[in-house]
């Protein structure tokens, strides 16, 4: 591996993007120029597109950057696979290519400007290095407070995950190779990179605002991300219903005993009012944790299938080395 002048890949990966790929792909150019001006990238390095099976004009514009720009490879998934998949296929394809690795979003919502602080982190020494937002002032109340609780859940569940991290992340060519040996199906990469190892860092940065298009993040994917984070990371749900199991048990001894007094005591006749309460709580109950169990026995499923996470339709390289112009 390169520490002293990195071949550095971007990988980028895109759905239904048509709105900010020029703009992107404009400035990331930009960058790439002057990463190399200023030694901290090589005349190899690129960005990578992934498209993920996107429905607008994204692979059109991509096949066209990838003509015109000697920095731009594309890489087209079969289908839509979601954005950790798309991410993974991305790392994937450039890991044999390059001697480390930054994934970033096609909205560069992720400063730009900090990319040469992962590359300067990595030339001291680092294998993986986590970009970490300052604040998330914008970001409407709903999504900040939501996010912050999911870090708190993830910590409380014993989930070892970078606070305000999401996937801006450089990783070296051996952390790559470490990520490519773990075989699950239920993709949560914030999760599985910390448990790679290697010596790793922080880089701090603003996050801004889509400058175009719209979030294609809505709630229900964010939602089934945080879900998949905690039950692809950790089984302490299923403790927790086991204890809250115990719990109901030893109450409804009590209840037991409150019935037979009751018997007894010849004031039996008036507890309809009870049982009915009983019988929908902890039939309610029940069917909850069900499906809790349920959510962890589809996810075995999932993974004894162990069905490929992406196929790749079609990879545009660049063998352009030096830009004209
Ligand atoms: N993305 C993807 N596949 C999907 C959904 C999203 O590849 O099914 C990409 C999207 O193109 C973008 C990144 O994932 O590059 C993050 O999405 P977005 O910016 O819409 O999410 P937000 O920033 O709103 O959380
Ligand atoms: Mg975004």
């Amino acid at each position: 591996m390169n520490r002293e002048d990195p071949t550095v890949y971007l990988v980028i990966p895109c759905y239904n993007e048509e709105e900010v790929l020029p703009e992107t792909v404009h400035r990331l150019t930009d960058k790439l120029e002057a990463m190399r001006e200023a030694g901290l990238a090589n005349g190899h390095s690129r960005m990578l597109l992934v498209d993920d099976g996107s429905k607008d004009k994204t692979w059109e514009l991509i096949t066209r950057f990838n003509q015109e720009n000697p920095y731009v490879e594309g890489v087209k998934l079969a289908h839509n696979r979601g954005h950790q998949n798309a991410l993974l296929c991305g790392l994937m394809t450039a890991m044999p290519r390059c001697d480390c690795a930054i994934s970033l979003d096609a909205d560069l919502q992720d400063d730009v400007d900090a990319l040469d602080q992962f590359v300067q982190k990595y030339k001291e020494g680092c294998d993986v290095v986590y970009g970490v937002r300052n604040k998330r002032d914008t970001d409407t109340w709903f999504k900040r407070t939501t996010a912050e609780g999911f870090y708190k859940v993830m910590k409380l569940l014993g989930v070892d995950v970078v606070f305000n991290h999401a996937d801006y992340r450089l990783m070296s060519r051996r952390a790559l190779e470490g990520l490519s040996e773990y075989r699950e199906v239920n993709l949560f990469l914030r999760g599985m990179v910390p448990l790679i190892g290697y010596r790793s860092d922080y880089v701090y940065y603003d996050r801004h605002e889509r400058f175009a298009g719209e979030s294609k993040y809505p709630l229900k994917k964010m939602i089934a991300l945080a879900l998949d984070g905690i039950s692809s990371f950790s089984v302490k749900p299923l403790k927790l219903i086991s204890n809250f199991g115990v719990i109901v048990s030893v109450l409804s001894v009590f209840g037991l005993l409150y019935a037979l007094v009751s018997y007894f005591a010849g004031w039996a006749v008036s507890g309809w009012t009870a049982i009915v309460c009983s019988i929908w709580l902890l039939g309610g109950l029940q069917m909850l944790c069900l499906g809790v169990v349920g959510g962890y026995i589809g996810k075995i499923y999932n993974e004894v299938k162990a069905r490929p996470r992406y196929r790749v339709e079609e990879y545009l390289q660049n063998e352009g080395g030096e830009r004209q112009s």
